[in-house]
């Protein structure tokens, strides 16, 4: 990797201690955020050769996973790439991965199994399965999602945030090739004409690379390199969707702050901290959530959200935090005084970032929309498939809408990744080319991964052979990730099956 840093500036720095040299970094492949997508980009360009560099502006790698809390991938196909090889590593590692089951579930209450209705849904680690039977979510024509067809075919993959970080982070580093630079964030793009120059960064450097992919979660490079994004619930004429709304709105997925929750040995009911009500003051009672058990048997506490997504966006994100860590210690009050159980337990956590479902989106050279959802694989016709998806449209909030199952997988064309007109530029995280609705089904870590491992690959072609990245072409792009064990059929070809119960 070509790391110049101007001799005039280090001058400057030795002269007059100053503390941090502004300079020049110069790379092929400029990633910027280090979640899930950020980090997939990073590990498949690095892997194939490329110089990259990683800018993240937090300690530490991991996104959402980490800092936002979210501790486990759901079940869902297409998890056998990268996100395949990060679980084994993991796997080595004591209680930093398992599978879970589903186990109780409020709207599924036996009285005579069970001595509550447990509030909300709750995973728990169950050794008899394998990371093979996680990589599923659709319910087939003819079937329906009982909890009996929940605890038979639906398993995730619950982790320990900190060792995700350490270890997406050890797999960066043992590629040779990938700089990652923390504590760094992304501030300005000298963009022009469909391609991007250079970054500034927040340490006072420059970044200049032949690729650059966008990362960030909220598109905030391809929105400072003038690429049109979308916000919102597209109006149903738009893209045709039946489920859109009738006209556009403002309304975003809600957002969580997610605690953790550790068991001690004498139960009690912690205290509220001074001025916090103790009855709900923000909607009229206290929300469900989603509880995973963590590989050491904590529990993962996802309020089913913690705010709605227009109050965060009128709030700003500061506010919002110190608004959603007050919600979290009333939340978790209520369910230790109306529940004996929980009282076995202490807050111990609450993740350091919100949870942000969605936020802007980017317009590309192919919006994926609910129409794609629907037909799914079988009823798609595009050349361009570069990962399988298959979780269903998920909203949270006041404006949620239960649409169901969907019956088959589909898939994400390599078009979602580039921004309209822009030739050295790729969005490889929530904020690709999704429509409000196709984004509610298609944000999962896992697809933010592959989408991350097909732009690093697709850098990687594009700079062998030395052309812009919309010109990279589709079927080179999809056998370099079948060689990478990357699921683009279903059913998963038995090539691939052992491989991954090959664990
Ligand atoms: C509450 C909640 C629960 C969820 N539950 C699940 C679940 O159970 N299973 C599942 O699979 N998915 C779940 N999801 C979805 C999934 O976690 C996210 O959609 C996914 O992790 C997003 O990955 P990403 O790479 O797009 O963004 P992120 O993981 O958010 O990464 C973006 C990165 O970019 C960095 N960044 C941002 N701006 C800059 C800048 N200017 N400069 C440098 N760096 C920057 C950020 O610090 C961050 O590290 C959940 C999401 C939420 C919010």
């Amino acid at each position: 990797m070509k790391h110049l840093i101007a001799a005039a500036t280090v001058a400057g720095f030795l002269l007059a201690g100053a503390p941090a040299p502004a300079g020049e970094y110069d790379c092929d492949v400029a990633v910027i955020g280090g979640g899930s997508g950020g980090f997939g980009a990073a590990l498949a360009a690095a892997r194939l050769g490329l110089d990259v560099v990683l800018v993240e502006k937090a300690d530490r790698l991991g996104g959402s996973s980490v800092r936002g809390g979210v501790n486990c991938w759901e079940p869902g196909i297409g998890g056998t790439g990268i996100p395949f090889d990060l679980f084994k590593e993991l796997k080595r590692q004591p209680n930093a991965v398992s599978i879970y089951s589903f186990g109780r579930h409020g709207g599924t209450f036996d009285p005579k199994r069970e001595t509550f209705r447990y509030p909300g849904g709750e995973t728990v680690s169950d050794p008899t399965r394998r990371y093979f039977d996680t990589l599923e979510r659709h319910v087939p024509p003819g079937q329906k999602a009982t909890r009996a067809y929940r605890g038979e075919h639906w398993h995730g993959v619950p982790f320990e945030p900190e060792a995700m970080a350490k270890t997406m982070r050890a797999m960066l580093d043992a590629t040779g090739r990938c700089r990652v630079l923390l504590n760094t964030a992304f501030v300005a793009a000298d963009a022009s004409e469909g391609r991007i120059r250079s970054i500034q960064l927040s340490n006072g450097t420059r970044l200049c690379a032949r690729y650059f992919v966008d990362s960030t979660g909220d598109g905030a490079v391809c929105a400072a390199a003038g690429c049109r994004m979308m916000f919102g619930q597209e109006s149903r004429e738009r893209f045709n969707e039946p489920d859109a709304p009738e006209t556009a709105t403002q309304r975003v997925n809600g957002v969580t702050l997610i605690y953790r929750a550790t068991p001690v040995k004498k139960p009690c009911i912690e205290p509220l901290p001074e001025g916090i009500p103790a009855k709900c003051w923000w909607r009229k009672s206290f929300v469900g959530a989603h509880v995973n058990h963590y590989p050491n048997g904590d529990l993962n506490i996802n309020m089913l959200p913690t705010m709605e997504g227009e109050e965060f966006m009128r709030l700003g994100y500061t506010a919002a935090l110190a608004e959603c860590r007050r919600r979290v210690r009333a939340h978790w009050h209520d369910w230790q005084t109306r529940i004996e159980e929980f009282r076995g337990y202490r807050l111990s956590w609450i993740a350091p970032a919100l949870g942000v479902r969605e936020s802007r989106r980017v317009v590309g050279e192919y919006v994926l929309t609910e129409n794609d959802l629907l037909a799914g694989l079988s009823g798609q016709k595009h050349a361009d498939i570069i990962c399988l998806a298959d979780h269903m449209m998920d909203t949270h909030g006041g404006h949620s809408k239960h649409r169901g199952e969907l019956t088959e997988p589909y898939g994400v064309p390599y078009r979602c990744l580039i921004p309209k007109g822009f030739r050295n530029l790729l969005v490889a995280c929530r904020a690709a080319s999704f429509s409000s609705v196709a984004a509610s089904s298609c944000r999962l870590s896992r697809t933010m991964m592959q989408l991350g491992q097909a732009a690093g690959t697709a850098a990687a072609l594009a700079k062998e052979l030395n052309m812009d990245l919309p010109a990279v072409p589709a079927d080179r792009l999809r056998a370099a990730l079948r060689q990478q064990h990357v699921q683009l059929e279903h059913p998963m070809p038995d090539m691939l099956r052992s491989h991954v119960e090959k664990e």
